[in-house]
Protein backbone atom coordinates (compact mmCIF):
# COMPACT_ATOMS: atom_id res chain seq x y z
CA UNK A 1 0.00 0.00 0.00
CA UNK A 2 1.20 3.44 -0.83
CA UNK A 3 0.37 6.97 0.50
CA UNK A 4 1.50 9.68 -1.52
CA UNK A 5 1.62 13.50 -0.88
CA UNK A 6 1.48 16.48 -3.10
CA UNK A 7 2.01 19.82 -1.48
CA UNK A 8 1.69 22.97 -3.62
CA UNK A 9 2.27 26.10 -2.20
CA UNK A 10 -0.58 28.45 -2.96
CA UNK A 11 -0.56 31.71 -5.27
CA UNK A 12 3.12 31.24 -4.40
CA UNK A 13 4.66 34.23 -5.76
CA UNK A 14 2.87 36.51 -4.19
CA UNK A 15 2.36 34.66 -0.91
CA UNK A 16 6.36 35.23 -0.86
CA UNK A 17 5.38 38.91 -1.56
CA UNK A 18 2.83 39.05 1.50
CA UNK A 19 6.08 38.02 3.20
CA UNK A 20 7.71 41.17 2.46
CA UNK A 21 4.58 43.56 2.42
CA UNK A 22 1.89 42.41 4.59
CA UNK A 23 -0.21 45.22 3.96
CA UNK A 24 -1.19 43.52 0.32
CA UNK A 25 -2.92 40.44 1.85
CA UNK A 26 -6.45 42.19 1.58
CA UNK A 27 -5.84 43.79 -1.70
CA UNK A 28 -5.78 42.07 -4.98
CA UNK A 29 -1.96 41.65 -6.20
CA UNK A 30 -0.23 39.86 -8.96
CA UNK A 31 3.52 38.85 -9.80
CA UNK A 32 4.47 39.83 -13.01
CA UNK A 33 7.08 39.15 -15.34
CA UNK A 34 8.35 40.76 -18.30
CA UNK A 35 7.76 44.68 -17.53
CA UNK A 36 11.17 45.69 -18.79
CA UNK A 37 9.77 45.34 -22.59
CA UNK A 38 9.33 49.37 -23.78
CA UNK A 39 5.56 50.13 -23.05
CA UNK A 40 4.55 46.53 -21.71
CA UNK A 41 3.49 46.25 -18.10
CA UNK A 42 4.03 42.11 -18.42
CA UNK A 43 2.93 39.08 -18.02
CA UNK A 44 0.56 37.87 -14.93
CA UNK A 45 2.63 34.94 -13.30
CA UNK A 46 0.24 34.21 -10.41
CA UNK A 47 -2.25 36.35 -8.31
CA UNK A 48 -3.82 36.06 -5.21
CA UNK A 49 -7.37 35.22 -4.23
CA UNK A 50 -9.00 38.48 -3.75
CA UNK A 51 -7.35 39.27 -7.52
CA UNK A 52 -9.10 35.74 -8.23
CA UNK A 53 -12.63 37.22 -7.35
CA UNK A 54 -11.87 39.41 -10.40
CA UNK A 55 -11.45 37.19 -13.17
CA UNK A 56 -7.59 37.65 -12.76
CA UNK A 57 -5.51 34.48 -13.64
CA UNK A 58 -1.79 33.73 -14.75
CA UNK A 59 -1.18 33.88 -18.38
CA UNK A 60 -2.93 36.91 -19.25
CA UNK A 61 -1.30 40.33 -20.01
CA UNK A 62 -0.96 42.55 -17.43
CA UNK A 63 -3.11 45.80 -19.20
CA UNK A 64 -5.40 42.77 -19.20
CA UNK A 65 -6.22 42.28 -15.99
CA UNK A 66 -6.00 45.80 -14.86
CA UNK A 67 -9.15 46.00 -17.14
CA UNK A 68 -10.36 43.58 -14.79
CA UNK A 69 -9.65 45.02 -11.66
CA UNK A 70 -8.38 48.87 -11.48
CA UNK A 71 -6.95 48.53 -8.16
CA UNK A 72 -4.58 45.49 -9.20
CA UNK A 73 -1.27 45.58 -7.00
CA UNK A 74 1.16 44.59 -9.77
CA UNK A 75 4.25 43.53 -8.28
CA UNK A 76 8.10 42.41 -10.25
CA UNK A 77 9.18 39.16 -9.98
CA UNK A 78 11.59 38.32 -7.21
CA UNK A 79 13.22 34.97 -8.62
CA UNK A 80 15.97 34.99 -6.08
CA UNK A 81 13.32 35.25 -3.28
CA UNK A 82 10.87 32.95 -4.67
CA UNK A 83 14.48 30.47 -4.84
CA UNK A 84 15.30 30.88 -1.60
CA UNK A 85 11.77 30.43 0.08
CA UNK A 86 11.42 27.00 -2.22
CA UNK A 87 14.81 25.94 -0.94
CA UNK A 88 13.34 26.30 2.97
CA UNK A 89 10.33 24.77 2.03
CA UNK A 90 12.16 21.56 0.49
CA UNK A 91 14.15 21.22 3.78
CA UNK A 92 11.41 21.51 5.80
CA UNK A 93 9.69 18.45 3.82
CA UNK A 94 12.88 16.54 3.90
CA UNK A 95 12.91 16.14 7.91
CA UNK A 96 9.40 14.50 7.30
CA UNK A 97 10.69 12.16 3.91
CA UNK A 98 14.06 12.61 2.45
CA UNK A 99 11.67 10.11 -0.71
CA UNK A 100 10.46 13.71 -1.51
CA UNK A 101 10.71 14.85 -5.54
CA UNK A 102 10.51 18.62 -5.96
CA UNK A 103 8.72 18.86 -9.40
CA UNK A 104 8.53 22.67 -9.82
CA UNK A 105 9.63 25.46 -7.79
CA UNK A 106 6.41 25.06 -5.52
CA UNK A 107 5.56 21.48 -5.75
CA UNK A 108 6.55 18.77 -4.26
CA UNK A 109 5.62 15.06 -4.76
CA UNK A 110 6.40 12.97 -1.15
CA UNK A 111 6.53 9.23 -0.55
CA UNK A 112 5.54 8.72 3.10
CA UNK A 113 4.54 4.62 2.63
CA UNK A 114 7.29 3.76 5.19
CA UNK A 115 5.98 6.42 7.86
CA UNK A 116 2.63 5.49 8.31
CA UNK A 117 0.20 2.61 7.79
CA UNK A 118 -3.63 4.01 7.20
CA UNK A 119 -4.76 7.08 5.58
CA UNK A 120 -6.06 8.77 8.99
CA UNK A 121 -2.03 8.53 9.93
CA UNK A 122 -1.26 10.21 6.71
CA UNK A 123 -3.31 13.09 7.08
CA UNK A 124 -2.11 13.52 10.70
CA UNK A 125 1.28 13.28 9.12
CA UNK A 126 -0.21 15.95 6.24
CA UNK A 127 -1.62 17.92 9.06
CA UNK A 128 1.78 18.13 10.53
CA UNK A 129 3.86 19.13 7.96
CA UNK A 130 1.36 21.58 6.62
CA UNK A 131 1.45 23.26 10.04
CA UNK A 132 5.41 23.24 9.82
CA UNK A 133 5.65 25.09 6.44
CA UNK A 134 3.00 27.60 7.74
CA UNK A 135 5.04 28.36 11.06
CA UNK A 136 8.93 28.15 9.91
CA UNK A 137 8.80 29.56 6.19
CA UNK A 138 5.01 31.86 6.72
CA UNK A 139 3.63 30.70 3.50
CA UNK A 140 0.57 28.87 3.38
CA UNK A 141 0.31 25.27 1.12
CA UNK A 142 -2.14 22.67 0.29
CA UNK A 143 -1.69 18.77 0.42
CA UNK A 144 -3.18 16.20 -1.36
CA UNK A 145 -2.88 12.11 0.23
CA UNK A 146 -3.41 9.74 -1.81
CA UNK A 147 -2.48 6.26 -3.14
CA UNK A 148 -0.48 7.41 -6.51
CA UNK A 149 0.85 10.76 -7.99
CA UNK A 150 -1.74 11.39 -10.06
CA UNK A 151 -4.18 11.04 -7.72
CA UNK A 152 -2.25 13.30 -4.99
CA UNK A 153 -2.19 15.72 -7.49
CA UNK A 154 -5.56 15.55 -7.98
CA UNK A 155 -6.90 15.71 -4.51
CA UNK A 156 -4.56 18.73 -4.24
CA UNK A 157 -6.27 20.30 -6.69
CA UNK A 158 -9.66 20.52 -5.17
CA UNK A 159 -7.97 20.81 -1.45
CA UNK A 160 -7.21 24.45 -2.76
CA UNK A 161 -6.48 26.93 -1.07
CA UNK A 162 -4.89 25.73 2.46
CA UNK A 163 -6.45 22.61 3.12
CA UNK A 164 -5.70 19.08 2.85
CA UNK A 165 -8.29 16.52 0.83
CA UNK A 166 -7.70 12.77 0.71
CA UNK A 167 -8.58 10.34 -1.83
CA UNK A 168 -8.23 6.61 -1.38
CA UNK A 169 -7.67 4.34 -4.04
CA UNK A 170 -11.20 2.87 -3.68
CA UNK A 171 -12.42 6.37 -4.16
CA UNK A 172 -10.38 7.26 -6.81
CA UNK A 173 -12.26 6.17 -10.08
CA UNK A 174 -15.54 8.06 -9.05
CA UNK A 175 -13.82 10.90 -7.54
CA UNK A 176 -11.83 11.56 -11.01
CA UNK A 177 -15.34 10.52 -12.88
CA UNK A 178 -17.30 13.83 -12.10
CA UNK A 179 -14.33 16.04 -14.07
CA UNK A 180 -13.94 16.97 -17.47
CA UNK A 181 -11.54 15.55 -19.13
CA UNK A 182 -9.14 18.62 -19.31
CA UNK A 183 -8.97 19.36 -15.52
CA UNK A 184 -7.11 15.85 -15.31
CA UNK A 185 -3.37 16.00 -14.61
CA UNK A 186 -1.26 15.72 -18.03
CA UNK A 187 -4.04 16.65 -20.13
CA UNK A 188 -4.23 19.61 -22.02
CA UNK A 189 -6.70 22.00 -23.87
CA UNK A 190 -5.49 20.75 -27.27
CA UNK A 191 -6.27 16.56 -25.86
CA UNK A 192 -9.47 17.28 -24.46
CA UNK A 193 -10.66 19.35 -28.16
CA UNK A 194 -9.43 16.31 -29.95
CA UNK A 195 -11.28 14.18 -27.07
CA UNK A 196 -14.57 15.70 -27.35
CA UNK A 197 -14.46 15.19 -31.25
CA UNK A 198 -14.88 11.50 -31.00
CA UNK A 199 -17.77 12.16 -27.76
CA UNK A 200 -15.69 12.08 -24.77
CA UNK A 201 -15.98 14.94 -22.23
CA UNK A 202 -15.08 13.50 -18.93
CA UNK A 203 -13.47 11.23 -16.99
CA UNK A 204 -15.90 8.70 -16.88
CA UNK A 205 -16.26 8.47 -20.23
CA UNK A 206 -12.65 8.42 -21.35
CA UNK A 207 -12.41 5.89 -18.24
CA UNK A 208 -14.29 3.26 -20.39
CA UNK A 209 -13.69 4.43 -24.17
CA UNK A 210 -11.67 1.79 -26.01
CA UNK A 211 -8.12 1.63 -25.02
CA UNK A 212 -6.87 0.31 -28.65
CA UNK A 213 -8.75 3.50 -29.99
CA UNK A 214 -7.50 5.55 -28.18
CA UNK A 215 -3.63 4.41 -28.45
CA UNK A 216 -4.43 4.49 -32.86
CA UNK A 217 -5.18 8.03 -32.36
CA UNK A 218 -2.73 8.98 -30.07
CA UNK A 219 0.24 6.89 -29.40
CA UNK A 220 1.93 5.83 -26.38
CA UNK A 221 0.26 8.63 -25.05
CA UNK A 222 -3.58 7.58 -25.56
CA UNK A 223 -2.33 4.89 -23.02
CA UNK A 224 -1.46 6.91 -20.41
CA UNK A 225 -4.37 9.13 -20.54
CA UNK A 226 -6.87 6.21 -20.51
CA UNK A 227 -4.79 5.09 -17.41
CA UNK A 228 -5.24 8.33 -15.91
CA UNK A 229 -8.92 8.69 -16.27
CA UNK A 230 -9.00 5.29 -14.47
CA UNK A 231 -7.06 6.64 -11.51
CA UNK A 232 -4.34 4.15 -12.63
CA UNK A 233 -0.23 5.63 -12.38
CA UNK A 234 2.70 2.94 -10.84
CA UNK A 235 5.60 5.99 -11.11
CA UNK A 236 7.89 6.36 -8.07
CA UNK A 237 8.27 9.36 -6.44
CA UNK A 238 12.11 9.56 -7.25
CA UNK A 239 14.11 11.51 -4.73
CA UNK A 240 16.35 14.62 -5.57
CA UNK A 241 17.84 14.62 -2.43
CA UNK A 242 20.67 12.51 -4.17
CA UNK A 243 20.14 13.70 -7.68
CA UNK A 244 23.14 12.19 -9.53
CA UNK A 245 22.83 9.80 -11.94
CA UNK A 246 24.37 7.96 -14.51
CA UNK A 247 22.85 7.12 -17.59
CA UNK A 248 23.63 6.25 -21.38
CA UNK A 249 21.21 6.58 -24.66
CA UNK A 250 21.37 5.22 -28.10
CA UNK A 251 19.45 6.01 -31.08
CA UNK A 252 18.39 3.12 -32.99
CA UNK A 253 19.75 1.95 -36.15
CA UNK A 254 16.66 2.48 -37.67
CA UNK A 255 13.33 2.90 -36.02
CA UNK A 256 11.48 -0.15 -34.86
CA UNK A 257 9.25 -2.00 -32.27
CA UNK A 258 10.55 -5.64 -32.43
CA UNK A 259 11.55 -6.74 -28.74
CA UNK A 260 14.19 -8.95 -30.32
CA UNK A 261 15.93 -5.94 -31.62
CA UNK A 262 15.52 -3.57 -28.58
CA UNK A 263 16.11 -5.95 -25.66
CA UNK A 264 19.64 -6.65 -26.75
CA UNK A 265 19.97 -2.80 -26.66
CA UNK A 266 18.57 -2.48 -23.47
CA UNK A 267 21.10 -4.82 -21.88
CA UNK A 268 23.95 -3.49 -23.23
CA UNK A 269 23.04 0.04 -22.23
CA UNK A 270 22.65 -1.56 -18.68
CA UNK A 271 26.07 -3.15 -18.90
CA UNK A 272 27.63 -0.11 -20.04
CA UNK A 273 25.75 2.07 -16.95
CA UNK A 274 26.76 -0.28 -14.56
CA UNK A 275 30.61 -0.70 -15.65
CA UNK A 276 30.31 3.25 -14.90
CA UNK A 277 28.59 2.98 -11.39
CA UNK A 278 31.23 0.23 -10.63
CA UNK A 279 34.19 2.34 -11.59
CA UNK A 280 33.13 5.34 -9.99
CA UNK A 281 32.34 3.27 -6.80
CA UNK A 282 28.66 3.33 -6.65
CA UNK A 283 25.03 1.65 -5.80
CA UNK A 284 21.82 2.06 -6.63
CA UNK A 285 18.67 2.57 -5.92
CA UNK A 286 16.58 3.57 -8.85
CA UNK A 287 16.22 2.74 -12.65
CA UNK A 288 15.24 4.66 -14.96
CA UNK A 289 14.57 3.43 -18.65
CA UNK A 290 13.73 6.30 -21.66
CA UNK A 291 11.67 5.37 -24.20
CA UNK A 292 11.82 8.24 -27.32
CA UNK A 293 8.99 7.30 -30.05
CA UNK A 294 9.13 7.77 -33.75
CA UNK A 295 7.17 11.24 -33.06
CA UNK A 296 9.36 12.39 -30.70
CA UNK A 297 7.35 11.89 -27.86
CA UNK A 298 9.48 10.79 -25.14
CA UNK A 299 8.43 8.55 -21.97
CA UNK A 300 10.29 8.53 -18.68
CA UNK A 301 9.65 5.10 -16.46
CA UNK A 302 11.47 4.72 -12.89
CA UNK A 303 11.28 1.96 -10.45
CA UNK A 304 13.03 1.51 -6.93
CA UNK A 305 14.72 -1.37 -6.17
CA UNK A 306 16.81 -2.42 -3.15
CA UNK A 307 20.03 -0.74 -2.95
CA UNK A 308 21.72 -2.90 -5.48
CA UNK A 309 24.98 -3.28 -7.20
CA UNK A 310 24.49 -5.79 -9.96
CA UNK A 311 24.73 -5.29 -13.27
CA UNK A 312 21.40 -7.89 -14.14
CA UNK A 313 19.16 -5.67 -11.76
CA UNK A 314 19.50 -3.18 -14.08
CA UNK A 315 19.27 -5.95 -17.12
CA UNK A 316 16.45 -7.32 -15.76
CA UNK A 317 14.39 -4.46 -14.18
CA UNK A 318 14.85 -1.63 -17.36
CA UNK A 319 13.72 -4.86 -19.75
CA UNK A 320 10.49 -5.46 -17.39
CA UNK A 321 9.82 -1.76 -17.45
CA UNK A 322 10.36 -1.97 -21.43
CA UNK A 323 8.11 -4.93 -21.92
CA UNK A 324 5.32 -3.24 -19.23
CA UNK A 325 4.80 0.20 -21.14
CA UNK A 326 5.77 -0.56 -24.88
CA UNK A 327 3.34 -0.43 -27.29
CA UNK A 328 3.12 -2.48 -30.16
CA UNK A 329 1.53 0.35 -32.66
CA UNK A 330 4.28 2.37 -31.81
CA UNK A 331 8.08 2.42 -33.07
CA UNK A 332 10.71 3.54 -31.12
CA UNK A 333 13.76 5.75 -32.47
CA UNK A 334 15.74 6.08 -29.21
CA UNK A 335 16.47 4.43 -25.96
CA UNK A 336 18.03 5.21 -22.85
CA UNK A 337 18.79 3.72 -19.11
CA UNK A 338 20.27 5.61 -16.32
CA UNK A 339 20.46 4.58 -12.64
CA UNK A 340 20.24 7.44 -9.32
CA UNK A 341 19.73 7.40 -6.11
CA UNK A 342 23.69 6.56 -5.68
CA UNK A 343 25.66 5.73 -2.64
CA UNK A 344 29.26 5.36 -2.32
CA UNK A 345 29.79 1.78 -1.44
CA UNK A 346 33.63 2.31 -0.55
CA UNK A 347 35.77 5.80 -0.37
CA UNK A 348 37.50 6.23 -3.93
CA UNK A 349 39.70 8.45 -2.27
CA UNK A 350 43.20 7.29 -2.52
CA UNK A 351 46.28 8.40 -0.32
CA UNK A 352 47.33 10.45 -3.73
CA UNK A 353 45.14 13.12 -2.92
CA UNK A 354 45.86 14.47 0.23
CA UNK A 355 49.50 14.89 -1.07
CA UNK A 356 48.87 16.25 -4.36
MG1 LIG B 1 1.26 26.29 -6.42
Amino acid sequence: MRFILLIDMDYFFVACEELKDPSLKDKPAAVTTGSDREGSKGVIMTCNYPARKFGVRSGISANQALGMCKDLVLLKEDFKFYEEKSAQVASIIRKYSNLAEQVSIDESFVDISDKVSTYEQGVKYAEAIKRDIRSLSGLPCSIGIGPNKLIAKMACDVAKPDGIRLVRQEEAKSFLSIMPVDKLYGIGGKTAEKLSFIGIKTAAQLAASNKMQLIEKFGIFGLEIYNTANGIDDSDVVSDYETKSIGRERTLKKDSNDDGEIIPVIKELSKEVFKEAKSQGFSFKVITIKIRYADFTEHLKSRTVKTSNSAEDIERVASEMYMKYRTQTMKIRKLGVRISGLTKIKSQRSMSEFFS
